[in-house]
């Protein structure tokens, strides 16, 4: 939780809003600082991955970091990324569920080549072996954000309360144990949330997103180059659409045309760590 406020309010705000909740909104000047930050987003993007890569070695120094202004924002309505000021609008966010099976850590080192950055969406029942969060780990060195996409992938209305928390809550522990943070994205699993889920990832920290479109899990389109044109040319696609894909072998295939497919269409991969995240 402390760790959390820090994050949060950065250094000069941290008193102030520690006092009160709506200090937490955006202010015409912080709208105004991030204006003058768009200029450098590529080159911000670039760096950030860089810095993830390195052993984390002063907390504080990482923290100091990671709390820049927000670039971007979740619709919560369409899940869409809108930019806050004059960020780019024509950027869409990447993101690549039911991590890490046996695609992700190639699907990583594939974008991170590409220099494009996402979030994995990981599962805990992926996480109960070394290797595996050995994988974890190095998809986050990578510089991609991980996300929690719960436990065992349960539809989160057909379980009880106290099931959600631990479907829920055991994912951050896992994640925090292996890689030194919580995930501060949440996606349920089929989209489906419950009032209880969606409390409870907000107290945990964490934006609460499902997708905009995605197709790799029908059968059409597992296949890379199907997926790979409907990705690009799906009349889904408009500014901010948040991309879901899976770790799954015919997605990994299609991963780097999907990217330069969305570059060719003059869109930016949005960096998740410029989306403000709960409680920002
Ligand atoms: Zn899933």
């Amino acid at each position: 939780m402390k760790k959390q406020l820090i994050y949060i309010l950065g250094t000069l705000l941290l008193l102030l809003a520690a006092c009160t909740e709506k200090d937490a909104t955006v202010s015409p000047d912080k709208v105004k600082g991030s204006a003058s930050d768009v200029k450098t987003v590529d080159e911000n993007s670039n760096e950030k991955v860089d810095r993830h890569a390195e052993t984390e070695k002063d907390g504080n120094e990482r923290i100091a970091e990671e709390a820049t202004e927000p670039l971007y924002e979740l619709n919560p309505e369409t899940y869409a990324i809108e930019p806050i000021g004059d960020a780019n609008p024509k950027v869409v966010l990447l993101t690549i569920d039911d991590a890490p099976d046996k695609q992700a850590l190639e699907m990583a080192r594939t974008l991170k080549e590409l220099e494009a950055p996402a979030i994995f969406f990981v599962n805990g029942h992926f996480l109960t072996t070394d290797e595996k969060k050995t994988v974890l780990k190095e998809i986050h060195d990578m510089g991609f954000m991980i996300g929690n996409h719960t436990k065992t992938h349960a539809n989160l209305k057909a379980i009880s309360v106290e099931q959600q928390r631990e479907e829920i809550l055991t994912v951050n522990d896992t994640v925090e144990e292996v890689i030194g943070e919580r995930p501060v994205f949440f996606r349920a699993p089929f989209g489906v949330n419950t009032d209880f889920s969606k409390t409870l990832a907000e107290q945990d920290g964490m934006l609460l997103m499902n997708w905009s479109f995605g197709y790799d899990w029908e059968k059409k389109y597992m296949d890379a180059d199907a997926l790979a044109d409907i990705m690009v040319n799906t009349e889904f696609l408009r500014d901010g659409a948040n991309l879901l894909m899976h770790d799954r072998e015919w997605t990994a295939e299609a991963l780097e045309k999907i990217v330069v497919g969305l570059r060719g269409k003059g869109y930016e991969l949005v960096d998740p760590s410029t989306i403000k995240v709960a409680g920002e």
